[in-house]
């Protein structure tokens, strides 16, 4: 055993070669439980959290008709190909929030999953133009979660920041408008991200948005290389000046940017079992996160749109211990990365790590 305060080291010299799948039991876990480490979500679609069983119940309440029959029905659609044939259902569920109630049960249901999984921040993204779109108030859905992320520290444990979320594949100008609304409205926002359909849509065509929510005081985010190219990466850094990469996965495709990513310590927000859902890679025994740690990358584990790509954060280092044999101490590495990484205050990331730094990690 030994303690994580003599910090986390670059490289640990003794985990197990990666690339093994070990078997897995009938839940597709690793049949080993491991103690929950204290973990920062920074990378979490709160859309993305609406479990098929709250679906059906919110239609229910609103007095909605589903295209599905039955539970089973809706999750025999949960096969992705790619990021749009997911987006098309995400959408289509959305439909259900409709009043500031929905939004506020959804918002309550992740933070109690999240709790359980060892979330202890979470950063949570919502797209505000996905309900625009739909005729739902932007006052609703920002109304809705931030009345539940008001109290997340008292009611579970959790701190908590909202991130407005822009869709990519709409325009700069749509983007531009719902910003300031957002502004006028005074919604409790810490951050801005971008989302949605990135293949064509590159970060070049936000250079404004991103701009005025840093002169706003606002922190900033981005996906970028998830499916587009590395290329995206580097405009997400030079051109839109975020702190963060969301996804960035595809960065491994060019050296030199792997280079000064590690160099300038930008934190990579990588959600694995996305990536396989959404065939960004085609197993999780392929997946470029052991690489990413061992190029000395400061990459965290995290879940995108948990409902929907078969787990939570606690579920994705699950399927990773067992897909590629991550380690205790790389486990604790990227718990302490996504603390490091979030944007909560700097006495809050002190607490976390302290409480990190307490916990006895089993070295293999
Ligand atoms: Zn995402």
């Amino acid at each position: 055993m030994e303690s994580l305060a003599a910090g986390i080291p670059e490289h640990d010299e003794t985990a197990p070669d990666h690339g093994e799948d070990l078997p897995l039991d009938s839940d597709g876990m690793a049949g080993v439980l491991f103690e929950l480490l204290p973990i920062a979500e920074l990378h979490l679609h709160i859309e993305g959290t609406l479990q098929p069983e709250l679906i059906f119940a919110l239609a229910a309440r609103n007095g909605m008709d589903l295209p599905y029959t039955d539970l089973d029905e809706l999750r025999a659609l949960y096969q992705f190909t790619d990021l749009q044939s997911f987006l098309d259902l995400y959408y289509a569920n959305m439909a259900v929030l409709q009043t500031e109630e929905d939004f506020a049960d959804m918002t309550r249901a992740y933070l109690e999953r999240a709790a359980a999984a060892g979330v202890r921040h979470a950063e949570i993204m919502f797209d505000p133009q996905a309900h625009l779109s739909r005729g739902v108030a932007l006052e609703t859905c920002v109304n809705g979660v931030a009345s539940v992320l008001a109290t997340s520290m008292e009611d579970f444990g959790v701190s908590t920041m909202l991130i407005a979320a822009f869709l990519r594949d709409l325009s700069e100008e749509s983007a531009l408008e719902v910003f300031d609304n957002l502004m006028a409205m005074n919604a409790p926002l810490g951050a801005i991200g971008l989302d949605s359909a990135e293949v064509g849509n590159p970060p070049a065509k936000f250079e404004r948005l991103f701009a005025k929510a840093r002169d706003a005081g606002l922190r900033l985010t981005a996906h970028a290389g998830e499916e587009g190219p590395a290329a995206y990466i580097i405009e997400a850094l030079d051109i839109l000046g975020v702190e963060r990469i969301d996804h960035g996965i595809r960065c491994m495709d060019d050296p030199d940017l792997v280079e000064r990513l590690v160099d300038e310590r930008i934190p990579l927000t990588v959600c694995p079992l996305s990536n396989v859902r959404l065939r960004a890679v085609d197993t999780l025994a392929d997946h470029p996160l052991p690489a990413m740690l061992a190029a000395g990358l400061n990459v965290s584990v995290h879940s995108d749109d948990p409902a929907y790509f078969g787990g939570y954060v606690d579920d994705n280092f699950a399927h990773l211990r067992a897909a590629v044999g991550l380690s205790e101490f790389d486990a604790a590495r990227l718990a302490a990365n996504s603390i490091h990484s979030s944007f909560a205050s700097e006495e809050r990331k002190a607490e976390l790590l302290a409480e990190l730094n307490g916990r006895e990690i089993q070295h293999q």
